[in-house]
């Protein structure tokens, strides 16, 4: 697979870019609190190309870096890869229409906060978005 594929395959969802909290045992609540770069309109990184410049803990999603991720959602093209199933209707892929993971509402458009404006991020934990 090329780079540009590999990249296509991202749906634009923007849930990998919220902080998730690590619990002492190993289990991970997530919150809507999102990464200070990321666009909460579009979803999309605010500066992709220096992501992890500017934010050295933004994990680079590789074939490598897949094999070890656990938090990816499941509704994230590059896990239903790896786990060998198929791309959802609402997948611009699949769908020719970069807007449908929005319209479908799988991704978090006016789901999440900036961690800019979000405060402590333990009063923002939810389950409902993963
Ligand atoms: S969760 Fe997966 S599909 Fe969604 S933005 Fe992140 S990498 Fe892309
Ligand atoms: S730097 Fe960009 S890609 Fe990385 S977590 Fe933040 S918004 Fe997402």
């Amino acid at each position: 697979m090329s780079q540009a594929e590999w990249e296509s395959l991202c749906d634009g969802c923007g849930k990998c870019c919220l902080h998730k909290i690590r619990e002492k045992n190993g289990s991970l609540t997530p919150t809507n609190v999102a990464c200070r770069l990321l666009d909460t309109t579009s979803c999309r990184c605010g500066n992709y190309a220096r992501r992890k410049a500017l934010v050295p803990d933004c994990v680079v999603l590789t074939p490598a870096s897949l094999k070890t991720i656990d938090w990816l959602p499941h509704t994230c093209a590059y896990r239903l890869l790896k786990e060998g199933k198929d791309l959802a209707a609402w997948h611009p892929l699949i769908s020719g229409d970069a807007t449908s993971v929005h319209t479908a509402g799988i991704s978090m458009q006016g789901r999440c906060i900036s961690e800019r404006d979000a405060g402590p991020l333990h009063e923002h934990t939810t389950s409902r978005i993963l």
